[in-house]
């Protein structure tokens, strides 16, 4: 275990559906009959490399027809909670997007339950659920979501999400249904600047006020928008690796997260899907310092920024703070 792994780390940005340790994925499809388009763990592997973001979202919906009972989403999320606490990460915030699994014949409340079973399973971990509202299903699906996400509140549902296809599902189509959650006071943050640009994230906070944004690195492209993001202290849930493998960027040298950063925005390292992308929160603050140039004091920074963006009420929030700071992991000298 190197520095990075022994870090306390907090994650705002992880989708429990994307974080299934690829094993326990196989012994899912195994669990459930099989399938003949991924007659190995190999194979299963080999599915998820994408051409674009279009080809990731595609496989992400297909990746979700093996989770198709209430079981396997409590199954899954122990699965998901044991894969963070052996990282030590020590607080996480993960989007869960029970709408995906409705083919099943699931409702959405009764899979916030399932999750949250498998979820309390794990000690030493707290994960708030953010439910993603998932663009492609429309407003008033995401009403209806809503209504579900209303009923079980008391499952450690924190706030509300919005993923999906950026471009041909623009946010300001989900003002209203915004509106409401955040009158119900729950917490919402938005996909934006990742598969659509700058105008996107403006309508990400005006029409949907949003108090964080996913992703929101194509915000570079607009010096104007960068300036008020820097200036207003909305902090960005940044995922390197995933921009990297759909294609967002070229290159993780050429990734904007350090420029964004120089420049006074808050940014957070998250890994979005990581078992999607074979990355991990440790592996994206590893290959900052290798090949962004970040140093410790970077990185102990930016785990605290998450710390401070986290929807914790404040008490929670200070605790977590402490414990943070008080990890005995940066005594240790960095291994980069
Ligand atoms: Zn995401």
């Amino acid at each position: 275990m190197d520095w990075f792994d022994a870090l306390p780390k907090v994650e705002l940005h992880v989708h429990l559906e994307g974080a299934i340790p690829l094993p326990f994925l196989w012994t899912l499809i195994q669990r459930n009959g099989g399938d003949a388009e991924v007659p190995s763990l190999a194979a299963l592997e080999q599915r998820f490399h994408y051409r674009d973001f279009h080809h990731f979202l595609r496989t992400w919906v297909w990746k979700n027809r093996f989770l198709r009972t209430l079981d396997d989403l409590s199954d899954v999320s122990e699965a998901v909670a044991r894969s963070f606490a052996e990282q030590h990460i020590v607080y996480v915030e993960a989007h869960c997007s029970p709408i995906d699994v409705r083919d099943h014949g699931i409702n959405i409340a009764d899979a916030i339950r399932a999750y949250r079973r498998g979820l309390v399973r794990v000690p030493g971990i707290t994960v708030g659920l953010i439910v993603d509202l998932v663009r492609n299903y429309g407003a008033d699906e995401a009403e209806r979501t809503l209504d579900a996400v209303l009923r079980v509140r008391d499952q450690g549902v924190i706030g509300i999400g919005l993923g999906g296809d950026e471009l041909h599902y623009p946010a300001q189509d989900f003002a209203a249904v915004f509106a409401r959650a955040r009158s119900a006071g729950l917490h919402v943050t938005a996909h934006a600047g990742e598969g659509a640009g700058p105008p996107s994230i403006r309508h990400a906070l005006t029409d949907l006020a949003v108090s964080r944004i996913g992703h929101g690195v194509r915000a570079i492209e607009d010096p104007t928008l960068v300036q008020e993001l820097a200036e207003r202290g909305i902090p960005l849930e940044v995922c390197p690796t995933s921009n990297l493998r759909t294609g967002i960027v070229r290159s993780f040298a050429e990734h904007p997260i350090s420029r964004l950063r120089s420049q006074g925005v808050v940014v957070t390292v998250n890994s979005d899907d990581p078992a999607m992308f074979g990355c991990s929160l440790a592996g994206e603050f590893r290959r900052l310092v290798a090949e962004h140039h970040w140093s410790a004091q970077d990185v102990r920074a930016t785990i605290l920024a998450a710390v401070e963006a986290s929807w914790l009420p404040t008490d929670q929030r200070e605790s977590l703070r402490r414990s943070v700071i008080g990890d005995p992991a940066w005594l240790r000298t960095p291994t980069p």
